[in-house]
């Protein structure tokens, strides 16, 4: 990994605020992404870009400047945005389309051009800020649903960077994600990152999903090739600062407030319930007043003993959706307080506003009870926080199992927070929980997140970024570069007798839905005559196509011909087509029925015979369904295959039916037993290709055209970079004057 990190989110780690004597100074900010990375961006060099927050202070040319140069000493490098751009993006896609879509709440989503557009744009902005310190060999850390397209576009002006993506709110379903009239562009910003990481597993299956159904692309555990390059995503779940919360509660200062707290107390005995969160739809504010509601109906004995204290910090009030919800919970406290509060009881006390540290922390000291019930989150940070401050290991923490958190805390008492019962239960046995038991609970957690810090989630998201850019150096050492290609060219430049075996699709041209649509263009057609047509090269194109196919494409130039992975050789001094092996077809009819049955129950599929295989081609398919039907088909077949002497055959999007023993491998074996050839030069694709890069001599050049672990000694990206390589192969090739005999 590179020497210097820059971290990129949406805020900057400092705001500008004002001091008690009333002078503008920086201040920091909270939060986790800023415990997280805190101690990172505070190592020699590494630098933070980001947003510069005025705090909603009006500031002249010169205080901005001012502002900008107090961020630049603390290692911040600040992006402005105009006004308009910072509406749409921030408030508009960020806010009003990726928060509540992401969150579940396709009510609360606005499809807006306009704001995508300023999305875009900002992402731009930060672009050009990253750009401006980039220097080669620096790793780059982009946070968060802010800056989805900064990946890409940090890719394309700067290929060898490395790329690190993380984000921090939940990814949705592919239904959900499918609604995005940008889902291509979103899902295509994030890819170019090396290292993609989520909270939770259930989001990286989310977004794994979401490529393999929006664009195609299929993974290994995670791992995919995107544009020649290895990329992974995995799970990496955010923990906090925990001695900064564990021993908050013994500095002077929060102590202080948790006497305060305690004295405060209306009566002696009487237990609290705490929540703290942003005033946000999805932290289930509603519905847990509601719930509590429902539990002072239901248990009167805890009126007048029970006290809810609802910290509900300003969040996003220039957005609709969070006025109308600020309108809802004031009534919802209202009504509850009027319903049930006495001369000397207040059932809600409602706390509008954030609240300081040491008021925090002592909060969560003094709480005996814990609520938080979002109905989506994509981590959770405040629970966590409430266990680590709880010196005495008591407590107990009621959790939505929508938190991402509930994955690691699953000593919780965890609930549905759409579940108005379980959610009175839970308030009930939170508030009789024995002090054996909480002490259990909260100190198996605690352990957990004592160990699983901020600190540590930077470190292992680095470290696996680490990790993957190790596996691209190793596939990248087998990428046929500049120099290996030039000596490539030489050897066939000086060799007097050459082999060149080339298979078809995905190898000289990409893949396509339809088979039929993959004919050669003339460019191809004259470059492969080309080299052809050297009396010393002999070239072969083996493909997995049918006899007719290659014969209609390729019958009129001077090149050998293999169908169907080894069934089929055309001779052409014979002037006909030779089976490798007798062999008898009749095992089709048995197996027909079957294949078809599956392709009537997987649209877009269809079912290629050939005279001595079948091949199930599902390129056009659904990923998902047909992953599943691979799987059936298989095991439909293996008893039956097993008894005719068939195997069958994972290739590119087709599963394939065929005799054992016939393979390229074998087919080549015609070519490679001569030991005349001086050069010889194998290339192929997929897995099929395998058997002939097994099977070449040693000295052979084989070349796979996608860069993925490979028994051959080298790796081209794409096709493009086939023909290319050809186009060389094709200038140091003489003119043939021999008629078409003697290639076999
Ligand atoms: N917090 C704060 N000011 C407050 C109350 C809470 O800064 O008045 C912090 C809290 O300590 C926690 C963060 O805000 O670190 C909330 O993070 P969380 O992941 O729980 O929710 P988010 O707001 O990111 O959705």
């Amino acid at each position: 990994m590179g020497d210097r990190l820059i971290i990129v989110s949406n805020r900057l780690p400092y705001r500008l605020g004002r001091g008690e004597d009333g002078e503008r100074k920086l201040e920091h900010s909270s939060g986790g992404l800023v415990s997280g990375m805190g101690p990172l961006h505070e190592r020699h060099g590494n630098v933070w870009v980001g947003w510069a927050d005025e705090g909603g202070q009006e500031l002249s040319a010169r205080e901005r400047a001012e502002f900008d140069a107090q961020l630049v000493a603390h290692d911040c490098v600040p992006v402005h945005v105009c006004e308009e751009d910072a509406h749409g993006y921030y408030d508009g896609f960020s806010n009003s389309t990726l928060w509540p879509l992401f969150h579940g709440f396709p009510q609360y989503t606005s499809f807006e051009e306009a704001d995508w557009e300023a999305y875009r744009r900002v992402n731009e902005r930060f672009c050009e800020a990253v750009l401006s310190v980039a220097r080669p060999g620096d790793t780059v850390w982009v946070h968060d649903y802010h800056l989805m397209l900064l990946p890409s576009l940090i890719r394309k002006a700067s290929p060898q960077t490395a790329i690190g993506f993380f984000l921090h709110i939940p990814f949705p379903d592919y239904e959900t994600f499918r609604m995005l009239p940008w889902r291509q562009e979103l899902l295509l910003g994030t890819l170019s990152a090396d290292l993609i990481g989520f909270h939770t597993y259930d989001y990286v299956r989310h977004f794994l999903s979401s490529c393999r159904r929006l664009l195609g692309y299929d993974n290994h555990l995670g791992h995919f090739l995107f544009e020649g390059r290895s990329t992974q995503a995995d799970a990496f779940p955010l923990g906090i600062d925990y001695d900064r919360f564990h021993n908050a509660a013994l500095e002077p200062k929060a102590a202080c407030q948790i006497e305060r707290i305690r004295a405060d107390r209306e009566r002696p005995g009487s237990k609290t319930m705490l929540s703290v969160e942003r005033l946000d739809y999805t932290k289930g504010i509603p519905e847990r007043l509601r719930a509590f509601d429902a539990f002072l109906q239901r248990h009167p004995s805890w009126r007048e003993n029970v006290v809810l204290k609802l910290v509900a910090v300003p969040s996003r009030e220039g957005v609709a959706s969070y006025q109308s919800l600020k309108r809802e919970v004031d009534e919802l406290v209202g009504s509850i307080n009027g319903r049930y509060a006495t001369s000397d009881w207040t059932p809600v006390e409602y706390y509008y506003r954030s609240v300081p540290f040491d008021l925090l922390t002592a909060l969560y000291a003094t709480s005996d009870v814990m609520l938080v019930t979002p109905l989506r989150d994509g981590m959770n940070l405040v629970c966590k926080e409430y266990l680590a401050c709880r010196g005495d290991g008591g407590g107990a923490l009621v959790l939505s199992e929508m938190a991402g958190a509930t994955y690691e805390l699953h000593e919780a008492l965890v609930v549905n927070p759409f579940d108005r019962d379980a959610m009175v239960e839970a308030m009930l046995r939170a508030l009789e929980m024995p002090p054996d038991e909480q002490r259990c609970r909260v100190s198996a957690m605690q352990k957990r997140l004592a160990r699983y810090t901020a600190g540590k989630w930077a470190e292992e998201f680095l470290a696996a970024l680490d990790g993957v850019l190790r596996h691209q150096a190793r596939l990248n050492a087998h990428l046929l570069g500049p120099t290996s290609s030039r000596r490539l060219q030489e050897a066939f430049a000086q060799a007097s007798k050459r082999l060149v075996l080339l298979d078809y699709d995905g190898t000289l041209v990409p893949f396509v839905d339809e088979p039929s649509d993959a004919a050669p263009d003339d460019g191809l057609k004259a470059l492969i005559a080309r080299i052809a047509a050297d009396p010393a090269t002999t070239l072969a194109i083996v493909s997995g196509r049918d006899k007719e196919t290659l014969m209609e494409w390729f019958g009129d130039l001077p090149v050998g011909l293999v169908a169907e992975h080894g069934l089929w050789r055309y001779s052409v001094s014979q002037r006909q087509w030779l089976l490798r092996e007798p062999l008898d077809g009749a095992w089709k009819d048995r197996i027909r029925q079957t294949l078809l049955d599956f392709v009537d129950r997987t649209p877009g599929s269809i079912l290629e015979e050939k005279d001595y295989s079948m091949a199930w081609h599902y390129r056009a398919c659904s990923n998902e369904l047909a992953e599943r039907r691979v799987i059936e088909i298989k095991s439909a077949l293996s008893g039956v295959a097993a008894d005719m002497g068939l195997m069958l055959m994972e290739g590119n999007r087709v599963l394939e039916v065929k005799p054992v023993h016939v393979d390229k491998g074998s087919a080549a074996h015609h070519w490679f037993r001569d030991p005349s050839y001086d050069f010889m030069l194998v290339a192929g694709d997929d897995v099929t290709d395998e058997d002939m890069f097994r099977t070449a001599p040693e000295n052979a050049w084989t070349v796979k055209v996608r860069n993925e672990p490979t028994q051959a000694r080298y790796a081209l990206k794409n096709p493009a970079e086939m023909r290319s390589l050809l186009r060389g192969l094709a200038e140091a090739s003489a003119p043939r004057f021999e008629g078409r005999s003697g290639i076999m």
